[in-house]
């Protein structure tokens, strides 16, 4: 082995940011690799729960709407997490869905690129995103979704009838990623606008929206960003396009004077169109606790140890005897995915469900993927070194025939 677990100490042993980890609560006796699924908890998100609903709410009631600013919370914590994909001010909520919020903003560019009514998307896409446009597809009358990877190239489906763009950035099977700048040129020569999914990208590489000059974007908070289940997305739209761009969901949240109540609606003037109804403040503080930490970390930090974590892992897999069967499914260079490695193996499902069995967990996507996440704030060298050492055990042994691959109910 070049790789050992000396090596990995080493490396902890220089890793800037080694402190992170005592920031969240890791369960003894697990490795966990799923946190681009669901990101691990911040210590500070239980307090900071508990002190919205003690206080804000037990105590406050009604009236924390103005004194504990609940009605600026979308566009609050929007700026935040609008400074980690590279959007200035005044261009990010966070409120929603991806998958509502991916409807709201396909809708809008549908309405702003009249005449043109194709939606193109990739085969490979996360399913929500494409349900979402085919649902789209059945509402409207002339508009047609395009995969990549189905019905052609790029270069074949994108021309001067595509309205929009929608591809997820990172991909959520195998980790590969676009490359943001180049695709935003070309989707923007055609005349269409480019919708970036990045819940695959929001915590785990650097993104700079602004810079790229994108359209919109959409992201979620639970998986790298840590903000737990069930915590809302995020939702960019470029300044230059807030004065054109309608909602399709015109809420009252998105009124200009939410608490005038109105016969009629009247859009706000700004990014807050977007919002719909109702935001959910419980889940903020667990965002708001995340970003404690993400604030006082830089980017390209996260990045370059996310790499050596990732490139650690790969180089302890090509040294597992090769009668195993794994191949990787990740590109290989570092700068060309994100923060995930991919294998590929015909009995995954049972090799993951007997390493979840031995405390490593990471999950498995039909129909041979082996997803790996690696969040630099929470894991170490030594982690990965031990989560390889598991896999070998197991195949070593052939433990892993024993684990069920029957369908579950839950996710896996
Ligand atoms: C996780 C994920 C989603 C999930 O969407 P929600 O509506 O927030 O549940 C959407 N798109 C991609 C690419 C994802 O990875």
């Amino acid at each position: 082995m070049n790789s050992s677990l000396q090596t990995a100490k080493d490396l902890d042993a220089a890793d800037p940011l080694a402190w992170t980890r005592g920031e969240f609560i890791l369960p003894d006796g697990i490795i966990y690799l799923d946190g681009n699924s669901l990101g691990a908890l911040p210590k500070k998100a239980v307090t900071r729960i508990e002190q919205i609903v003690r206080e804000e709410w037990g105590q406050g009631l009604v009236s924390s709407w103005g004194t504990a600013n609940w009605l600026s919370k979308p566009t609050e914590v929007g700026d935040r997490v609008g400074k980690l994909i590279g959007a200035a001010t005044g261009q990010t909520i966070v409120a929603d869905s991806i998958s509502v919020n991916l409807f709201k903003l396909v809708c809008a560019a549908l309405e702003m690129q009249a005449g043109r009514r194709t939606l193109v998307s990739e085969a490979s896409n996360f399913p929500s995103d494409l349900y979402v446009l085919q649902g789209l597809e059945r509402l409207w009358p002339g508009v047609s979704v395009k995969l990549i990877g189905r019905d052609g190239t790029f270069d074949e489906l994108v021309d001067g009838d595509t309205a929009a763009v929608i591809l997820t950035e990172v991909d959520f099977r195998t980790g590969a990623q676009h490359d943001m700048r180049t695709v935003t040129e070309k989707v923007q020569q055609a005349g269409a606008l480019m919708v970036w999914d990045l819940a695959h990208s929001a915590g785990a590489v650097p993104v700079d929206l602004d810079g790229c000059n994108a359209d919109m974007a959409v992201g979620c908070t639970y998986k790298y960003l840590n903000a737990g289940p069930g915590a809302p997305g995020f939702l960019y739209l470029a300044k230059r396009h807030q004065h054109e761009a309608r909602t399709p969901i015109a809420g009252w949240f998105g009124h200009k004077d939410p608490f005038a109540f109105d016969v009629d609606y009247a859009p706000a003037p700004d990014i807050r169109q977007f919002l719909a109804g109702t935001p959910p403040i419980v889940s903020y503080g667990a965002l708001e606790a995340s970003l404690d930490i993400w604030e006082q970390v830089s980017m390209e930090a996260v990045r370059r140890k996310s790499i050596a974590l990732a490139d650690f892992f790969l180089d302890l897999i090509d040294q597992l005897d090769a009668s195993y069967g794994f191949t990787v499914a990740s590109p290989r260079d570092g700068n060309a995915r994100g923060s995930q490695i991919s294998l590929k193996h015909p009995n995954g499902l049972a090799i993951m469900r007997s390493l979840t069995g031995k405390g490593v967990i990471g999950d498995f996507r039909a129909p041979d993927i082996l997803r790996f996440g690696f969040t630099p704030l929470t894991l170490s060298f030594e982690n990965v070194w031990h989560a390889v050492g598991i896999l070998d055990d197991i195949m070593k042994s052939g433990e892993w025939s024993n684990a069920s691959t029957e369908r579950g109910t839950g996710a896996t």
